[in-house]
């Protein structure tokens, strides 16, 4: 049996956050809930303090502190807020395990922090590897960070990978990964209803339940674009060694094709505490709560090509991708002010992937040598992507 280790959950409330805790909850003898952090559901974040006694909490604001603190047992777990507070929790001395599922480039910061500092680093936030992609992997091994992914797509790449870590398929035989893809909630729609769908039926996936954020980008599949730019960081897959294909029932969660025409494939119910489980205990198997497959209940695994036309975020994923330096970053962050303006309903769900694609076309890709190279990146990206949105707003 392994030690005690420390766990620090950035973004405990959310989705993968809260199945975190629910697997490692499980497992009191193998992980300790060191530290949390939230930027919202204050009630919650009580709750969970109380019950985990972590020896820290990060909150946004200091008015949101004061008033988690009132509600705590004295002496038992420290509030700090804002990114520094993040940061400290992911590069603290005693944490052993960091689990990055803060949604968005907020979570880019904290994320390098805890590979800088050398952590088993747990990856949900998929945005930070996008948008920072060679500066990140460069954190991780000059600091012997252990990178796992947690996305269902790359943590089934990672099982169907002999050496997960080399980052060099071919001297393995491998000829390309298989990336699945639910296809969201407007796979069939007529492609008329598009232009007039609301927040609610973006958000409301067929298949699994997951933060706002992500379902949209489901919805539009920027999620599988931002997942192809993943893959090429997480696995050193080229453009061309990435293919999606689209399977609706999310069961086979991704493949990878070798030399001599063998697909591994991993295969499970859709349930995020899975791959979450997988990598808490890497290179072990724990209980995760999830059910068997029963695949004649399931009776049937549908594949079909992506559309590209309905989906053309799919093409601006492997632009930004074949593009480099800043483009992953600019797509990123134009994604998420137009994410954010179409849950706001200040913005047609069509016009999504447009105003991503007006801010890539005006802003010329750069090289990426520094973390503030990234972050001016987002910053420009995020400027000219608001023009955008109030150009395209209804
Ligand atoms: P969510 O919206 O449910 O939760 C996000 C968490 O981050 C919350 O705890 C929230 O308080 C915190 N947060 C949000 N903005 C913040 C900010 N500015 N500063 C600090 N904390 C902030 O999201 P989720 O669905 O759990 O997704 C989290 C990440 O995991 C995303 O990057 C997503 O792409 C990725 N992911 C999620 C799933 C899933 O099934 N939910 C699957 C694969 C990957
Ligand atoms: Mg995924």
């Amino acid at each position: 049996m392994s030690r005690l280790q420390n766990l620090a959950i950035l973004g405990a409330t959310g989705s993968i956050g809260r199945n975190t805790l629910d697997v490692a909850e499980r497992y009191p003898q193998r992980f300790r809930i060191f530290a949390l952090s939230a930027n919202e559901r204050m009630d919650e974040l009580a709750d969970l303090c109380l019950r985990h006694r972590p020896r820290y909490a990060v909150v946004a604001q200091s008015v949101q502190a004061d008033a988690l603190r009132r509600r705590l047992e004295a002496g038992v777990t420290e509030v700090l807020t804002g990114p520094q507070g993040l940061e400290r929790i992911a590069a603290h001395a005693e944490t052993d395990c960091v689990m990055a599922a803060i949604v968005g480039a907020a979570g880019l910061a904290p994320t390098i922090a805890a590979a800088r500092a050398g952590k088993k680093l747990l990856l949900a936030n998929k945005e930070a590897l996008v948008m920072a992609g060679p500066i990140f992997m460069q954190a991780v091994r000059a600091h012997g960070a252990v990178l796992l992914p947690i996305d269902s797509e790359h943590n089934a790449v990672f099982q169907c990978l002999p050496d997960p870590f080399s980052g060099d398929l071919r001297s393995h035989g491998v000829r390309r990964v298989l990336l699945t893809a639910s296809g969201g909630p407007f796979r069939d729609i007529p492609l008329e209803r598009l232009h007039s769908v609301t927040p609610d039926e973006a958000c409301a996936h067929p298949n699994w339940v997951m933060g706002r954020k992500i379902s949209v980008d489901s919805a539009t599949m920027m999620n599988k674009a931002l997942e192809i730019i993943e893959a090429h960081w997480l696995f050193g897959a080229t453009h061309e060694q990435i293919d999606v294909v689209v399977h609706p029932q999310s069961v086979v969660h991704s493949m990878v094709e070798y030399a001599d025409g063998s697909v591994i494939a991993q295969l499970g119910n859709p349930d995020m505490r899975t791959p979450i489980a997988h990598a808490l205990a890497y290179p072990e198997r724990i209980e995760a709560g999830v059910g068997s497959l029963d695949l004649s209940v399931i009776s049937r695994l549908d594949f079909v090509a992506p559309d590209f036309a309905r989906f053309p975020a799919l093409r601006l994923g492997y632009r930004a991708l074949k593009e480099g330096g800043t483009s992953p970053a600019t797509l990123n962050a134009a994604n998420e002010v137009a994410v954010s303006a179409f849950l706001g309903r200040r913005l047609p769900f069509l016009a999504i992937t447009a105003v991503i694609e007006a801010v890539m076309d005006e802003l010329h890709p750069r090289a990426l040598t520094s973390l503030d190279d990234v972050i001016n990146a987002d910053l420009s990206a995020r400027r000219h992507a608001q023009i955008q949105v109030e150009a395209m707003t209804v």
